[in-house]
């Protein structure tokens, strides 16, 4: 039996994190080095960050985004596929024993920031998206809120970033229903 929990399992959700994490910095218009750097080493990732590995994250998140916040799944896949076109072949690699086995599409273990980047959120939203057979994830529905998320969930499609924003929208629509009944 197709085990769901097989494609979006521990290392798709941590790279859907990771993704997102660095969308939502790189998103912000004085992020620096030192802002992003701080995202990857929360994620692990501690190798140096410059500014020029900044400018081309940048493109890299858009792009990103951009598959994000395709609402059709045609769409996102036609998308996911044209970043594809340009990583290379999957291979395995374990970072010569210190990390645990896992897939990369970038030309190598020094590959810069972006096309590392770039190429392993592709990856990651493909198999989301195969999984559940609808877009990978959205832009937050909360008034406002420009962040971006990944929908590794099997139930409904998520709308919202965060708890916060939910209950944040959740909380507005009651205060315009009460408004309109007393109007
Ligand atoms: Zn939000």
């Amino acid at each position: 039996m197709a085990d769901s929990t097989a494609i979006t399992g521990r290392s798709v959700r941590a790279v859907a994190a990771r993704t997102t994490d660095l969308i939502n910095v790189l998103t912000q218009k004085n992020a620096d080095a030192a802002a992003v750097a701080g995202v990857l080493r929360a994620h692990g990732e501690t190798e140096p960050v410059e500014d020029e590995d900044v400018d081309r994250l940048r493109e890299a998140a858009h792009r990103i985004r951009q598959v994000l916040a395709s609402q059709d799944t045609r769409v996102a896949a036609e998308r996911i596929n044209r970043i594809l076109d340009r990583a290379h072949p999957p291979r395995l690699t374990d970072h010569k024993g210190t990390t645990h086995w896992h897939v990369h599409v970038d030309a190598c273990d020094d590959a810069p920031w972006a096309p590392w980047f770039e190429a392993s959120s592709a990856l990651m939203l493909a198999l989301v998206l195969t999984d559940r057979q609808r877009p990978p994830g959205g832009v937050c529905a909360a008034h406002g809120c420009e962040r971006v998320f990944v929908d590794c969930g099997s139930g409904s499609a998520r709308r919202y970033c965060s708890k916060r924003c939910a209950t944040r929208a959740r909380v507005a629509a009651h205060r315009r229903a009460t408004t309109r009944k007393k109007g």
